[in-house]
């Protein structure tokens, strides 16, 4: 079963400390959700985890089924089975999804166990059914003129293909309709399973009434001031960060 560990993270980017001290363990079939304000770090985590390399650790361990994270290129990373769907996918001209999918799907197989491509196509276009995706997708470069809502149901269906053992959304919710927001709820549902662990960003509550988590985590200022189940979710939805900052004598 995965397990992704965070341990007494600090991460900088550019001279201005951002995570300051953040422990954290996901593990395989569980699914946790960090909320919290905005400019609070919460993409930085993200970044930081995936080897972005503007986002510098300074100090904390990370590792992902024992092995030493921070320590690894972001490709040993993606081969490692980590994965992040992100705020602002990039878009990627001259290279199809599809191309683009299983190009990464062969990348975590290594040489000599490529998936063959009539296979590949085959998943893929079951996939995309699945998630509701038109099959003209397939063969559009990566989010080249697509939608808000098109570019993060993309990222659902990178992940679907792929099934990594960590997956990392980071407000994966925001700009999306109800319709858009249930295909991408029942994305991470239907992965659901002990080979993957699941890290939720999102600033809202609302994407939690499709996707259940089993732990809520609240960030503010680099660090996860608070942990409990759903309710926390609810508590935060009725009372908003402000009056959790007051209560636990957070300070600007
Ligand atoms: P959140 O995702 O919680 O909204 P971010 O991690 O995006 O917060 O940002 C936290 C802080 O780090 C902000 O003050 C932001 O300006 C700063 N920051 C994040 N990424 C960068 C970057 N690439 N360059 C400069 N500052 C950054
Ligand atoms: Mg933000
Ligand atoms: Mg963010």
């Amino acid at each position: 079963v995965p397990q992704l560990v965070i341990e007494g993270l600090h991460v900088t980017v550019e001279g201005k400390e951002i995570v300051k001290g953040l422990d954290l363990t996901v593990g395989g079939g569980e699914i946790h959700a960090i909320m919290g304000p905005n400019g609070t770090g919460k993409s930085t985590l993200a970044s930081a985890l995936m080897g972005h390399p503007k986002y510098e650790v300074t100090g904390g361990r990370v590792t992902l089924d024992g092995q030493d994270l921070l320590s690894m290129s972001v490709d040993e990373r993606a081969r490692a089975g980590l994965f992040l769907a992100m705020q602002y996918p990039a878009e990627v001209p001259g290279v199809s999804n599809a191309n683009f999918i299983r190009q990464s799907l062969n990348a975590r197989a290594g040489e000599g166990n490529e998936i063959p491509v009539l296979k590949f196509h085959r998943q893929l276009q079951e996939k995309m059914k699945k998630l509701n995706i038109d099959a003209s997708f397939a063969e559009r470069y990566l989010n080249e003129g697509f939608s808000g809502g098109e570019k993060k149901r993309n990222e659902i269906l990178q992940m679907s293909m792929l099934e990594p053992r960590i997956a990392i959304l980071d407000e994966i919710d925001s700009g999306l309709d109800i319709d858009a927001l249930k295909i991408v709820a029942e994305g991470v549902n239907n992965l659901k399973s002990p080979q993957t662990g699941f890290l939720i960003i999102t600033h809202y509550q609302r994407l939690l009434n499709y996707i259940v988590p089993d732990r809520v985590h609240v960030m503010m200022q680099g660090r996860i001031v608070k942990s409990g189940g759903r309710e926390l979710a609810e508590y935060l939805e009725a009372h908003g960060y402000d009056e959790l900052k007051a209560e636990l004598g957070i300070e600007d």
